[in-house]
């Protein structure tokens, strides 16, 4: 889904598709493009920024859920690339904005049973500049 970077909270790229036909990215992978049907698949890496399209604020805490509320559920358009699903981090969720640059980066989940380290992507507001 995406290259793990040195360390959590650094910002990673997902990688996912294009088809070569129309030119459509996909997140993830898709073996057929579902713009144009066509079978020539192209791997990408996706930028690592894009911004908010929309978003809801979750306020209440979903049964089993791993991130305690409030937080905000972004969904992203990746710069030249799809538009994505996540959990926006390090930012107050009441006060994103539509069309607020945002950065994805590596976060780290929760542990499990285990004690495995379960990482995910997450954005968070876009340093300005
Ligand atoms: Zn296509």
């Amino acid at each position: 889904m995406f290259a793990l970077p040195e360390r959590v909270d650094m910002p990673v790229r997902l990688r996912g598709n294009r088809c070569r036909a129309c030119g459509q990215p996909f997140f993830p992978a898709r073996h057929y493009c579902a713009a144009c049907t066509s079978g020539d698949m192209e791997d990408t890496e996706f930028a690592d920024a894009g911004k908010i399209e929309t978003f809801t604020v979750v306020r209440q805490q979903p049964p089993g859920g791993a991130i305690a509320p409030p937080y905000a559920i972004v969904r992203v358009k990746l710069d030249n690339g799809p538009t994505v699903q996540t959990v926006a981090t390090n930012c107050d969720p009441e006060k994103l904005k539509i069309g607020d640059r945002v950065q994805l980066i590596a976060h780290r989940v929760l542990e499990d049973e285990s004690g495995a380290t379960v990482v995910s992507f997450m954005a968070q507001p876009a340093k300005q500049g």
